[in-house]
């Protein structure tokens, strides 16, 4: 641990982002990294807990503390080996993930953990400007040959770590493009797709094949990669869309999040839209039912294509404004951005208490808990 007492010394500093009104005319990132020092200082705060709660907090285990010390001590480059070790891919979390070794770390206690997630994404967006991320090409050949199906981030790092390990490996994608919902689903304000095909650049050099506009099961035979391959690695993600048996569901105007948000992102890379899709929310008052990421992305893509009004309903309660620290993952610790005063903004949902929240785009949005989906579609009507 390079400082004793970082975390007395330094208040927790994290990202900050452009001006809403800047951001909510483009579909470009809008987070603003801390400066090297500002790093130094961040990193310098965590004590290096003999049970790192980070660690066991991070999906993926990252190494945090070690590559908190690394950034410390100005070794950034060991620091970028670390997070590698664990992580293929930590440009897509350093930018989207919901960060829960930030909830699970110890100085989260008084509510100013390190600041985990930024710390990560500067250290691998240093080691790409730095050119230290190169093809990992191996030394020897196994002459195995694996497909996988599906390009999201499971078929992503599954593809690497085989060809890393010798094998001949194929991806099939049935989307013009790579990357699953990481580039149809999230919108490029919160994940620029150059960030896909730049980590694309380096698995082809590494050996990994991508063919795009391969459906298997439908153009690719699913019986010829069974014969043709040692092994085939389904990763073909969760594509179901959950509806609401609800009157009125059978209305126009109702849609499901992902083909909405997968045209907007279409639309950003100049790519065709399939036919008969082409919706956007210009002008319109819009209903966004859920309150989740997904709820909260379609919020910053309606706003961006200048929705007239937005409402954004959820099922669970409102979330207390002081979290519950002894919750951890998957039922992370969830607060609310105290409400601002306003009037109430929906009629129909007499049940319901108005508030105000903030969107990952800082856009203040109408917000609703409601114990019913249901019935507050019925009364206020999409
Ligand atoms: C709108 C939205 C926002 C999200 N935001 C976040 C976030 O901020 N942070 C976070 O951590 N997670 C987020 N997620 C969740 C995250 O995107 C998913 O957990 C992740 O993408 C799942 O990865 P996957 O590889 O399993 O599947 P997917 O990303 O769904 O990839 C599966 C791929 O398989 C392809 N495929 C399927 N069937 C076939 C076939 N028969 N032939 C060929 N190809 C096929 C699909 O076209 C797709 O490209 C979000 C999800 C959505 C929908
Ligand atoms: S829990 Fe927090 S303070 Fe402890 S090692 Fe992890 S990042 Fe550092």
């Amino acid at each position: 641990m390079g400082s004793d007492t970082g975390f007395q010394d330094f208040d927790r500093q994290d990202r900050t982002y452009l001006p809403v009104e800047e951001r909510k005319t483009n579909y470009r990132e809008f987070t603003i990294p801390l400066t090297t020092k500002e790093l130094a200082n961040q990193a310098a705060r965590c004590i290096d807990c003999g049970i790192p709660f980070c660690h066991t907090g991070c999906p993926v285990n990252n190494i945090i503390p070690d590559f908190n010390d690394l950034v410390f001590t100005d070794d950034w480059r060991a620091a970028s080996e670390v997070l590698h070790s664990t992580n293929n891919f930590p440009e897509f979390t350093g930018r989207v993930c919901p960060a829960p070794c930030e909830e699970a770390c110890t100085l989260n206690l008084h509510d100013a953990p390190v600041t985990i997630k930024s710390i990560e994404y500067s250290i691998v967006e240093r080691a790409w400007d730095e050119g230290w991320i190169r093809p990992q090409i191996p030394a020897r050949r196994t002459g195995k040959r694996v497909a996988i199906v599906g390009s999201g981030p499971a078929g992503l790092a599954a593809a690497q770590q085989l060809a890393r390990a010798g094998h001949r490996v194929m991806v099939f994608e049935k989307n013009a493009k790579v990357g699953g919902l990481l580039r149809y689903g999230i919108p490029d304000f919160k994940l620029d797709k150059r960030v896909i095909d730049r980590r694309m650049a380096q698995m082809q050099a590494e050996g990994v094949a991508f063919f795009v506009n391969s459906y298997v099961g439908h153009n690719v035979s699913i019986e010829a990669l069974v014969d043709d391959y040692d092994v085939v690695v389904l990763a073909g993600g969760s594509e179901y869309p959950r509806d609401i048996d609800v009157p009125g569901r059978e209305l126009q105007g109702i849609e499901f999040a992902v083909p909405y948000l997968a045209q907007q992102n279409r639309r950003v890379s100049r790519e065709n839209l399939p036919a008969g899709l082409d919706t956007s929310a210009e002008g319109k008052h819009i209903i966004v039912i859920g309150g989740g990421d997904t709820g909260s992305d379609c919020v910053g893509t309606t706003n961006r294509q200048g929705a007239a009004s937005i409402t954004q309903l959820e099922v669970l309660p409102r979330p207390t404004e002081q979290p519950d620290k002894l919750l951890t993952c998957p039922t992370g610790p969830k607060s609310c951005v105290p409400p601002r005063p306003t009037k109430k903004a929906v009629t129909g949902g007499g049940r319901c208490s108005p508030s105000r929240s903030r969107d990952r785009t800082g856009r203040s949005t109408r917000f609703m808990a409601s114990s019913s989906i249901g019935r507050m579609s019925t009364g206020a009507g999409p």
